[in-house]
């Protein structure tokens, strides 16, 4: 038996990175799937294509997570076409780097809205079903540098952070009634949103990670499986640092 069969997940900004990862590998492990991203472009239908070919039941939706009435729309569409939700992966995020000397409103309050402002979006529209069905498992895409700050990203750490406290107080929230809640911290993964790193800079980083190597989004995905899965069924409010033991 496969880990995820009979579950229906539903996952953000997975076009792409480390969205697309696990969206598959929750395919590979017979979950149904429901995806988002901010369009529904070739990326995305490649996936749904791949998605197809697996044999799971699986569509793509265009929204973007960062609007509270968009949001609703898409759990009351996603709960018409698949009849439930078991698992939320709150994956959407963007950077906007920038020391705080020349970091503009606009950069702090976009990063804000997408990564955070989302999170509590998409996890209120997703409880009410959650409850009466009485079981749920929600991950939120955290990262290592909202557990130990970076310079330069003052507005994503922020963000990062805020989400592992909404994650700690949702799973003491919700645990009654069997709806888990956990995070991951992803360290330095090798997707769309690191390829804008100076090689300098990259270099600087996977020197001092302990694995000597960049993650893969593989590696991030494997840990949300387990994560959504009855294998972490006593594991909730919890932080899983994905990093290659960079953080130690
Ligand atoms: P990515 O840029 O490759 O993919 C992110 C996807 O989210 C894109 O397809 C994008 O279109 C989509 N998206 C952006 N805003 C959206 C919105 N408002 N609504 C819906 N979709 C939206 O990024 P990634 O590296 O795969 O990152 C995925 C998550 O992991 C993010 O939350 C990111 O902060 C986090 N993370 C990444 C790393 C890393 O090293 N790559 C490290 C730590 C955490």
């Amino acid at each position: 038996m496969k880990l995820l069969e009979n579950k229906t997940a539903l996952v953000t900004g997975a076009a792409r990175g480390i969205g697309r990862s696990i969206v598959l590998a929750y395919a590979a492990q017979g979950a149904d799937i429901a995806f988002t991203d901010l369009k529904v472009d070739d990326d995305a239908e490649s996936l749904l294509e791949e998605l197809k070919a697996m044999g799971v039941k699986a569509k793509a939706y265009a929204s973007d997570a960062s609007s509270f009435e968009g949001s609703e729309k898409l759990v009351e569409e996603v709960l018409n076409d698949f009849g439930k939700v078991d698992i939320l992966v709150n994956n959407a995020g963007i950077t906007r780097d920038q020391l705080l000397m020349r970091m503009s409103e606009q950069d702090w309050d976009l990063v804000i809205k997408v990564n955070l402002k989302s999170v509590f979006n998409m996890t209120k529209a997703i409880q009410r079903s959650m409850l009466r069905q009485r079981s749920g498992s929600i991950i939120n895409m955290s990262s290592v540098v909202g557990v130990s700050g970076n310079a330069g990203q003052s507005n994503y750490s922020a963000s990062k952070a805020g989400l592992i406290g909404f994650t700690k107080s949702i799973a003491q929230e919700l645990g009654s009634r069997s709806i888990r809640c956990n995070a991951i911290a992803p360290g330095f993964i090798e997707t769309a949103m690191t390829s804008k790193l100076a090689e300098d800079v990259r270099e600087e980083w996977i020197k001092n990670i302990p694995l000597r190597r960049a993650g893969k989004p593989e590696d991030v995905a494997n840990v949300a499986v387990f994560l959504a899965s009855d294998l972490s069924s006593y594991v909730t409010g919890q932080v899983i640092q994905v990093c290659g033991g960079m953080n130690t």
